[in-house]
């Protein structure tokens, strides 16, 4: 559920905060409140996730400055919040491992992220992708190549080369410890530390693979297909999941998280769900009236505009915006005339329109009378 609290208080971060403040801040109360460090507490949890909440719209700069004009309605979902729309929250584990790149396992000093056999869960990969606004509306199959972990094919990712994978280690025979005399002013300690033989794991590879020397992955530039979903915007994270990083001896694989950047358009802008351009129309028509081409991002449509339209007048055409992610309405596009002013007339052109100004004087214009209407009024005449 939404978190309600005050994304601010809960990260003990302010306004004036810094991006870098807030990552600080995150880093340390998320470590404090992490459900691992906390088993026995079921507030640590709820609290862990309040903290991902926050700190998912809090280190977003646009994410940050919707949320400080609207607050959490900002955020709002439709419903039962399907997908990544805007509002819907993600896992707070991803954000938390994203901003430990290199994973909790590692950051609480092993252990809980690998096994007694020595696999391990390949780590979380980000991906920057660059689509444009007509694939954001329309969804698109993408193809990314990017260099990451793969199971090694040689060794069927068991990381020896006989294929039998890890026995237990000669060192500490399967304990993944060890124990280390210290001495100290009161004497000799005794310190258990991981096995330096193992990594800890408690089972070693007798004979490596020499493709992978014993990971049982190899990096290599993999191309990966992924379906981008229509109706996406600009910021998204999308998790393709066990896209990310082959796991070390057949472990699990990581997650690949896409983070979609929506190019500029050169005719339409986007805000929510609807599209707005401008477009260009001769004095003739708007004083006229008349059809109107007009771009749309399915293909040129046209509208018919009614005589004496204003430059700035907004037409609307229904349902020609973005189709909402998680309501499936789908938006409007705003189309607002400019009209355009002729800069070069011929002596006859410029004869014609003397002619026409002084038949219709300047005070016969709309824009001139609600002018004069304002002044009256302003000055109580
Ligand atoms: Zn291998
Ligand atoms: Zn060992």
């Amino acid at each position: 559920m939404a978190s309600t609290g005050d994304y601010y208080e809960v990260l003990g971060a302010s306004k004036d905060s810094s991006a870098a403040e807030i990552k600080k801040s995150y880093r340390k109360l998320a470590m404090k409140f992490h459900p691992d460090q906390n088993p026995d507490d079921p507030g640590a949890e709820e609290r862990f996730k309040e903290l991902g909440e926050a700190y998912e719209v809090l280190s977003d700069e646009e994410k940050r400055a919707a949320y400080d004009r609207y607050g959490h309605a900002a955020f709002k979902t439709g419903g039962g919040g399907g997908g990544f729309g805007a509002g819907g929250f993600h896992d707070p584990m991803d954000i938390f491992s994203q901003v430990f790149s290199g994973g909790f396992g590692d950051f609480f000093g092993g252990g809980s992220g690998r096994s007694r056999d020595g696999r391990k869960r390949g780590s979380d990969l980000r991906y920057n992708l660059e689509v444009t606004l007509e694939e954001t509306a329309s969804g698109v199959s993408k193809g990314l190549e990017l260099e990451k972990y793969v199971a090694c094919e040689t060794c069927g990712a068991s990381g020896s080369k006989s294929g039998d994978g890890a026995q237990t280690c000669a060192t500490c025979h399967g304990h993944g410890i060890v124990e280390q005399r210290m001495e100290g002013f009161g004497g000799i300690f005794r310190k258990q530390v991981a096995c330096p033989g193992c990594d800890g794991s408690g089972q070693e590879i007798s004979d490596p693979c020499p493709d992978c020397r014993g990971q049982g992955r190899v990096e290599k530039m993999d191309r990966t297909q992924v379906e981008i979903p229509a109706g996406v915007d600009h910021g998204i994270r999308l998790r393709s999941s066990g896209n990310g990083d082959a796991g070390v001896r057949g472990g699990p694989s990581g997650d690949l998280h896409i983070v979609l950047h929506v190019k500029r358009h050169d005719v339409f802008e986007r805000r929510g769900e609807d599209l707005f351009c401008e477009v260009p129309v001769s004095f003739g028509t708007a004083a006229l009236g008349g059809e109107l081409g007009v771009p749309t991002l399915e293909g040129p449509a046209s509208i018919k505009i009614p005589a004496g339209t204003q430059s700035g007048t907004i037409f609307r055409l229904r349902n020609r915006g973005i189709r909402d992610i998680s309501s499936g309405r789908k938006g409007d596009l705003h189309v607002e005339v400019r009209v355009e002013v002729p800069t070069r007339l011929s002596g006859e052109q410029k004869e014609k329109l003397e002619t026409f100004t002084e038949s219709i004087g300047e005070e016969n214009s709309p824009m001139h009378e609600s002018f004069l209407e304002k002044t009256k009024r302003f000055f109580n005449l």
